[in-house]
């Protein structure tokens, strides 16, 4: 059934990248091309010194198509989730330093995991994947700079609770929120922030596959990732992913095994 779904969903990204992606890839084709000839017209008009412009705008196109098709490839090869229990605070304090070194000095990063927060059951590598996808939207709403926060707390959700998500099962949770002080999203654009290659940046910055891979990730794990956000205030996205329960708590060395980053 999951290979099902997989397929499903490939399918379905597949036929937005013919309407989407490719369209911008063409572009991009275009601009390549169209340098290459005016180059040609030069060197036939004995202008051969006359051509670095056109060389640095080929050379531009070309690699931001490699990016983009890049990352389609990684987004097509997605690995098989591993999932194994996993200290969320453990991992999120393992990401400090690349996600400093990811956001620019104008956002300031604060970090707030709650006390005796319970272990997940959920692939880390691609629960970090996730945090630094995210990281970098906040970062790219936040063009002038502000305020990153990466909270995490355990949320055991009712069935009346009004805090759960439409759409998640009642249950244990811990709750991973990424709240950024940026630019927010319009309704328009949150109804489709998930759809794969949905995207509002420019060719070669943005694919649309952040928030989709996020989205799918916490599908598969059995929790769920929700959008608040507000034009012009900023935005929170609630990442919630099932608690572990293993017959015995995870040993130290076991969480800091599963929240060493990989790769
Ligand atoms: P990408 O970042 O490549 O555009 P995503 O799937 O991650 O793809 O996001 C889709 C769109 O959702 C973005 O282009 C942007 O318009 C919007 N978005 C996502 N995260 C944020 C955020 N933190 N603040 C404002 N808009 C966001």
């Amino acid at each position: 059934a999951e290979e099902a779904l997989l397929q499903a969903q490939k399918m379905e990204a597949v036929g937005q990248l013919t309407g989407g992606i490719a369209h911008d890839f063409n572009n991009l084709l275009t601009g390549i091309v169209g340098s290459l000839d005016l180059m040609q017209t030069r060197i036939r008009q004995g202008r051969g010194d006359q051509i670095d412009k056109y060389i640095a705008a080929a050379l531009a196109s070309g690699q931001r198509a490699a990016a983009l098709t890049h990352r389609l490839l990684a987004f097509a090869r997605r690995q098989p989730l591993e999932p194994r229990p996993v200290a969320v605070d453990a991992l999120i304090a393992g990401m400090e330093e690349l996600l400093r070194r990811t956001l620019s000095e104008r956002v300031a990063l604060k970090i707030a995991t709650a006390d005796a927060l319970w272990p997940t059951l959920c692939d880390a590598h691609q629960l970090e994947n996730g945090i630094l996808n995210l990281a970098i939207n906040a970062r790219d709403a936040m063009p002038a700079g502000g305020r990153l926060t990466i909270a995490a707390d355990n949320a055991a959700l009712g069935r009346t609770d009004a805090r759960r998500p439409a759409g998640l099962a009642a249950g244990d949770y811990v709750r991973i929120q990424v709240t950024d002080t940026g630019t927010g999203m319009t309704p328009e654009v949150i109804a489709k922030a998930f759809d794969p290659f949905f995207t509002t940046k420019p060719i070669g910055q943005g694919t649309g596959l952040g928030l989709s891979m996020v989205y799918g990730f916490a599908r598969q794990s059995e929790g769920h990732v929700a959008i608040a956000s507000e034009s012009g205030r900023g935005t929170t996205i609630s990442l919630y992913l099932p608690r572990h329960r293993g017959s015995a708590p995870p040993g130290r060395s076991s969480e800091h095994e599963a929240a060493v980053p990989v790769g």
